[in-house]
């Protein structure tokens, strides 16, 4: 599977998905037909993280095609996303537990011969194996096939959930601290506490069309516990009321400045931030960090063909910009990094996430019913 890095495929590919394949998509997105058949799903998750394509887009042009009721499993999956998004934001300290309870258990397993099994797909399960090998040489994986390979890593090999979720960082093109930290916790059994995903043969068997052999798993295992539990921390996100002639800065989440809603503001110049391993806790994959760079370029590239000042700069070089804004990055490393290094945030939020993750503070159950609001304030 190619997924190429630029906005027009990603427009290519979100139509053809619109066009051929929505209409079965509640029925057949559950199965895992193999790397070379994905035309069930949309495989649009790396480009919606970089801010490729938004939410908003993506639900519109589904909604041009079919009615909300047609499309509701859709879009539920869609805003899956901005739910996961926004409970994290109102929790950040999810996040960096999570980045300390992997430095002790980096440490601890580095030698672990069933850890490094498992990171290079030797292990005695051949489904295990072979997704091990996508990952790496697509770095994807289907949405079924993530929860019973998580399932797999913490209940039958036994490892914390926290490496497995480090190990998806690493190689996924549409990896994002909310949806992975909170996708793993909640496999785990401890994101909705006592509540765990436990992968099983005849649901790999069914769903994968029997592709696989000698599928032993602890179909047993209990939720793992965890101690810790996190109340609200952060719910206040504002716009400022004026948005004045200053630079921009635009993180790997953002890469679409022509669809975002401040684009038809005036900035003074726009500087593309691009972030390299040493300033992060979680070390990419070089086909990871490529594939953002091309990003980044396909971006720089829009910008300049409509005679739009911008540059590509490390994110070391940001205390060297005087007066900017920059596009919210989001609870993650480029967060981190700013906050770690005291700089200066004047921020502007998407229209989607201020009101979106008002909803955020309770279960997705209730962010459900509020998806009709969310979809018809944009329209
Ligand atoms: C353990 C685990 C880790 C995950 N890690 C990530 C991650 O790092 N980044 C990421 O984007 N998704 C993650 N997911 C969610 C989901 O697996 C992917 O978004 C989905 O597989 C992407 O494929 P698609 O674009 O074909 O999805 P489709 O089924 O076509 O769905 C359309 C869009 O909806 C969103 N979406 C769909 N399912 C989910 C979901 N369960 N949670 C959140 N958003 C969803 C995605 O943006 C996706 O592109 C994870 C899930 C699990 C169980």
């Amino acid at each position: 599977m190619i997924f190429e890095a630029s906005r027009a495929k990603a427009v290519d590919k979100l139509n053809q998905f619109v066009e051929n394949n929505l209409s079965e998509y509640s029925k057949l997105r559950n199965f895992d037909f193999g790397p070379d058949k994905r035309s069930n799903i949309s495989c649009l998750s790396p480009y919606i993280t970089h801010g490729i394509l938004n939410e908003l887009e993506v639900i519109d042009k589904s909604l041009k095609k079919f009615s909300f009721a047609k499309n509701e499993k859709f879009i539920q999956e869609v805003l899956w996303r901005t739910y996961w998004k926004g409970w994290l934001e109102l929790r950040p300290n999810v996040w960096s537990d999570y980045l300390i309870e992997l430095s002790n258990l980096r440490n601890k397993f580095k030698d672990n011969q069933n850890y490094l099994n498992a990171v290079e797909g030797k292990t005695d399960l051949e489904c295990f194996n072979q997704w091990v090998n996508e990952l790496k040489e697509n770095n994807y994986l289907h949405n079924h096939t993530r929860m019973w390979f998580a399932s797999i890593w913490i209940f039958t090999l036994e490892l914390p959930w926290q490496l497995g979720a480090e190990f998806f960082m690493q190689h996924l093109f549409d990896g994002d601290a909310a949806s992975n930290t909170l996708g793993w916790r909640w496999v785990a059994g401890v994101q909705t506490q006592g509540k765990h995903y436990l992968a099983s043969e005849w649901n790999i068997r069914k769903f994968t069309n029997n592709r696989f052999k000698n599928i032993k798993l602890n179909e047993n295992a209990p939720p793992k516990v965890s101690e810790k539990s996190y109340t609200l921390i952060r719910q206040e996100f504002d716009n400022p009321q004026n948005i004045e002639e200053k630079n921009l800065l635009i993180f790997e989440n953002n890469l679409s400045f022509e669809i975002t809603d401040f684009k038809e503001n005036k900035f003074k110049k726009i500087y593309i931030v691009s972030n390299k391993n040493e300033n992060r806790s979680i070390k990419l994959s070089e086909k990871l960090l490529k594939f953002k760079s091309l990003l980044m370029e396909d971006q720089r590239q829009r910008l300049k063909d409509k005679s739009i000042d911008c540059e590509t700069i490390d994110i070391s070089e940001i205390k060297n910009i005087e007066s900017y804004y920059s596009f919210y990055p989001t609870v993650g490393e480029n967060l981190d990094y700013l906050n770690s290094n005291n700089l200066k945030m004047n921020f502007l939020y998407r229209n989607l996430d201020l009101l979106a993750w008002q909803y955020c503070n309770k279960g997705f159950f209730n962010f459900k019913s509020y998806i009709p609001k969310i979809i018809s304030s944009f329209n």
